[in-house]
């Protein structure tokens, strides 16, 4: 039985970065992940894009962590030489009535934080996409990146810490004996344990 004090269930990003800040505080930490390797389900399959932060409602969760969280994995991928283009965004008002919605986001995007938000003329938009066709557009920095990349340097961080994430593990029955939370592999003996929190 392995003994730890915080068991992650899930290696995508958002389990691998979590189970990560947690070893950096000094907990022994494990990821439950199903599959062979972590990071192959959403986090490896979407879009690749850093968001700004543009379109959250102003003062949500949301639209504070997504500026925080852009700026740090801007950073992130500095740090472990993830290959990034920070390539910028036009979004396009195709005619008069979407100028509006433009000018709605820009409000929007400037409250939320996002500095770079510029609207911008034709002439503008020909010279950074010359097969768009529009009226009127907002222009915001934005990368894209390699999430693949991400998902493995941040899963390979922790084995430098001596901590590596289960693989090919699916958690079944779990149960609270003195003082353990007890979990069993799905459909095998495997089992890991964890203190249950004071
Ligand atoms: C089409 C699409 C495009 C997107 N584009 C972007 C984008 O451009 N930029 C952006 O920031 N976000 C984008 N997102 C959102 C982003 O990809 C997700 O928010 C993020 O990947 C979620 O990560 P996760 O770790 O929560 O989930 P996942 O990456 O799905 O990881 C979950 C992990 O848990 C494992 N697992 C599941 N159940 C169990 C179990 N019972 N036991 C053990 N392991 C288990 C899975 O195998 C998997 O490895 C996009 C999403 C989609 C669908």
């Amino acid at each position: 039985m392995t003994e730890v004090d915080v068991a992650v269930i899930g290696g995508g990003v958002t389990g691998l970065a979590s189970a990560l800040a947690l070893a950096r505080r000094g907990a022994a930490v494990c990821v439950l992940e199903r599959e062979g390797k972590s990071g192959r389900a959403t986090s490896t399959h979407n879009s690749g894009v850093i968001h700004a932060g543009i379109y959250y409602p102003q003062g949500s969760l949301k639209a504070r962590l997504c500026v925080e969280g852009r700026d740090r994995l801007y950073r992130f991928c500095e740090e472990h030489h993830v290959p990034h283009a920070r390539c910028g965004k036009l979004i396009i008002a195709a005619d008069e009535h979407e100028l509006e919605e433009l000018d709605r986001l820009l409000v929007i995007g400037h409250a939320n934080g996002v500095s770079t938000l510029i609207r911008v003329d034709s002439d503008f938009i020909r010279a950074k996409e010359p097969n768009v066709r529009a009226i009127g557009a907002l222009w915001s920095l934005l990368a894209v990146a390699a999430f693949t990349r991400i998902a493995l340097v941040i899963g390979q961080v922790p084995q430098s810490a001596d901590w590596k994430p289960v693989l090919e593990w699916v958690p079944g029955v779990m149960w609270l004996t003195a003082g353990l939370l007890l979990v069993a592999a799905a459909g095998s003996s495997r089992r890991a344990g964890g203190r249950q929190p004071g």
